[in-house]
C-alpha cells in the first residue's frame, strides 16, 4: 500500500485574495491536487503550480456539481494514493462549510490531515463594510447563526428567544432565502423593529454592495433593491458605526474593472494593486514576448558584453532574457567586466539589482529622448554601445546616438508579437477602464477590437507614458490619463487622482432614507 498524503482544509477567506493567510499560499502553491468552490478566487487558484492538478467541485447554476459524499470520497482518495491535496473552501472551512465532516472522514480513513482556518465572511464582510463584530458602547457577545433552516417549518434549533437580545451582534450566513421568516421570528421574540440591519453582499469583494435599514423595514428594502446573495446579514446597534468607519467602499476606484493588457505574467502586482483599491482587475494580454527573429545574434552579444563601454537596458523583459542567456550557459553578472550599464525607468533599474548590478545611469524622466541626452553626456565620442532591446523599438535612441558619434550596436533581445483574443472585445466591453502599458499593447488590443473608438464611449483609457499616450490617439482613442513618471505604480497614482470616475456600474438605485429607520439607507 501507498503511504498516504496529506490533506490540507484550507480557507479561501471571503474573497479578497489578499486576506488568504500565508500558510494557506504556502499549501497551494505545494499541492498535487487543489479541490475548490464556487466562494474561492480566481486570483488565489492561480496560487497554484502549473502541475497542480485542479478540480472544480463547487456550485454554479446549470453545472453538474459533486455532492457532499463525492466530495469527501474524492479528498480521500487523493489522500490515499499520497498526494499533497488541498480542499479549498470559503472563508473559514470550520463556519458552516463542513469541514469538520470531511476532517472526519480523513481520519477514519487514516489519512493525515491539517486545518488552516481562514478569514470568515462572517467578521471581513461587515469588517468591509465598516461594522464593527463587536464595539463596547454596543455589545458583549455576538452570535453567527445559519438561516439556512426555514423557520416557517414551525420547529427551529435556533433559539430566537435568546437570539433577539439587543446587547449582542447578531450575524447571520446564508439567510436571504428565509429573511422575512427570520425577521418576523425576531420581532415576535423583542427583538426591537427599529434595530439597525445591514445586509452585505459579496464583501470584500470590487463588487460589495451594503443595504442597511431598521430591521422592521429591511425585507421590504431587499424585495425593492433585489438585493441578492452571497451576503451576511447583520443586525445589531454596531451596524450604526458604519457611518464613521465606513472605508472599503469609499476607495476612489472601488467598483471598477481594469482591463491590464500587458503581457501574460507581467500584469500581476498590477492586478494585487487594484485589489487593494477595491478595483477589479481582469486580465487580457494583448501582446506576448518571444524569441527574436535572429535568436543567435541575442545569444552571442550576451556573452560578448565586456567589449561595450555601456550597455542599454530599455526594460526588465530584456533584463530577465539577458540573465536568462547567462545562466543558462553557467555564466553570471561578472560578464559585464568593466562595462557602464544603463536602465531606461526605474523597474527596468530594479530588476537589474536583483540580479546584484547597479545600473550606473538611470535618466529622470523614461523616454528615449530624454535617455539620449543623460547617455551623451556620460559617454564619449567612439564609446561602443550596446542597445539590448525589443526587436520592434524605435529609432530615435540609436540615431541620436550614432549622430553624436558613438559606435552603436543594435541587439534584438526579444520579439513582441500580437495575442489574438476574440473574447478581447468582451472584456473590453465590460471593463471602466483600458490600460495600456506600451505601445505594442494598443496595436495588439485595437487589432483585436476593430471597434474600439466607439467601445471607448463612457470609459477611462490610461497610459503609462507618453508613446502609449500617442498611439492610443493615433488608434482613434482618446489618452484620459497619460502617467507621469511611466511606471505601474505612477499609472495608479494617476488614476486615484483622476476626476471621479463617472462610468461606475449600475447599481440598485439607493433606497430612500426611512422616517422610523435610525440608520440611512445606503446602497
Ligand atoms: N465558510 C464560509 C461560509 C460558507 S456558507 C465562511 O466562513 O465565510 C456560505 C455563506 O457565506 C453565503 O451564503 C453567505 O452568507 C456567506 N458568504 C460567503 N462569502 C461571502 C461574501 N464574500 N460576502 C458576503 N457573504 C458571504
Amino acid at each position: 500500500m501507498k503511504r498516504p498524503g496529506l490533506v490540507s482544509l484550507v480557507g479561501a477567506g471571503p474573497g479578497d485574495p489578499g486576506l488568504l493567510t500565508v500558510k494557506a499560499a504556502r499549501a497551494i502553491a505545494a499541492c498535487d491536487a487543489l479541490v475548490y468552490d464556487r466562494l474561492a478566487s480566481e486570483a488565489i487558484v492561480a496560487l497554484a503550480s502549473p502541475r497542480c492538478e485542479k478540480m472544480y467541485v463547487g456550485k454554479k447554476p446549470g453545472e453538474h456539481v459533486l455532492t457532499q459524499d463525492e466530495i469527501t470520497a474524492l479528498i480521500v482518495s487523493l489522500g490515499l494514493e499520497g498526494k499533497r491535496v488541498v480542499r479549498l473552501k470559503g472563508g473559514d472551512p470550520f463556519v458552516f462549510a463542513r469541514g469538520g465532516e470531511e476532517a472526519q472522514a480523513l481520519h477514519a480513513a487514516g489519512v493525515p490531515f491539517e486545518i488552516i482556518p481562514g478569514i470568515t465572511s462572517a467578521i471581513a464582510a461587515p469588517a468591509y463594510a465598516g461594522i464593527p463584530i463587536t464595539h463596547r458602547d454596543h455589545n458583549t457577545s455576538f452570535t453567527i447563526a445559519t438561516g439556512h433552516e426555514d423557520p416557517a417549518k414551525g420547529y427551529s434549533s435556533l433559539d430566537y428567544a435568546k437570539l433577539a437580545n439587543p446587547s449582542q451582534t447578531l450575524v447571520f450566513l446564508m439567510a436571504m432565502g428565509n429573511l422575512p421568516g427570520i425577521v418576523e421570528k425576531l420581532l415576535e421574540n423583542g427583538m426591537p423593529a427599529d434595530m439597525p440591519t445591514a445586509i452585505v453582499r459579496e464583501g470584500t469583494r470590487p463588487q460589495q454592495e451594503t443595504l442597511v435599514a431598521a430591521l422592521g423595514t429591511i425585507v421590504a428594502q431587499v424585495e425593492r433593491t433585489e438585493f441578492a446573495a452571497p451576503a451576511v446579514v447583520v443586525i445589531g446597534n454596531v451596524v450604526r458605526e458604519r457611518e464613521s468607519i465606513r472605508w472599503f467602499d469609499k476607495h476612489p476606484l472601488f467598483g471598477k474593472r481594469v482591463l491590464i493588457t500587458r503581457p501574460a505574467g507581467q500584469g500581476d502586482e498590477f492586478a494585487a494593486k487594484l485589489w487593494e483599491l477595491g478595483a477589479e482587475p481582469i486580465i487580457a494580454p494583448t501582446i506576448a514576448v518571444g524569441s527574436p527573429d535572429d535568436p543567435s545574434a541575442a545569444k552571442d552579444a550576451v556573452h560578448r558584453v565586456r567589449e561595450y563601454r555601456w550597455i542599454v537596458f530599455t526594460s526588465v523583459t530584456g533584463v530577465r532574457r539577458f540573465f536568462d542567456t547567462l545562466a543558462a550557459a553557467g555564466d553570471d553578472a561578472r560578464a559585464f567586466g568593466d562595462a557602464r550599464i544603463a536602465a531606461i525607468g526605474p523597474n527596468t533599474a530594479q530588476a537589474l539589482s536583483a540580479h546584484g548590478v547597479n545600473a550606473d545611469l538611470v535618466p529622470a524622466r523614461f523616454v528615449s529622448e530624454d535617455f539620449a541626452d543623460g547617455l551623451l553626456r556620460e559617454s564619449n565620442k567612439g564609446d561602443r554601445i550596446l542597445l539590448y532591446r525589443a526587436q520592434e523599438a524605435r529609432d530615435v535612441l540609436p540615431r541620436s546616438l550614432a549622430e553624436c558619434g558613438r559606435d552603436v550596436d543594435i541587439v534584438a533581445a526579444y520579439k513582441t508579437t500580437f495575442v489574438d483574443d476574440a473574447d478581447l472585445a468582451q472584456q473590453a466591453a465590460k471593463s471602466d477602464i483600458w490600460t495600456f502599458a506600451s505601445a505594442s499593447a494598443v496595436h495588439g488590443f485595437v487589432r483585436n477590437v476593430p471597434n474600439a473608438a466607439a467601445l471607448s464611449d463612457g470609459k477611462y483609457i490610461a497610459c503609462i507614458g507618453p508613446v502609449a499616450g500617442e498611439t492610443a490617439r493615433g488608434a482613434g482613442l482618446r489618452a484620459d490619463i497619460v502617467a507621469q513618471d511611466y511606471t505601474v505604480d505612477g499609472l495608479i497614482q494617476a488614476l486615484r487622482e483622476a476626476p471621479p470616475l463617472n462610468c461606475s456600474r449600475k447599481r440598485p438605485e439607493n433606497t430612500q432614507p426611512d422616517d422610523r429607520s435610525p440608520c440611512r439607507t445606503i446602497a
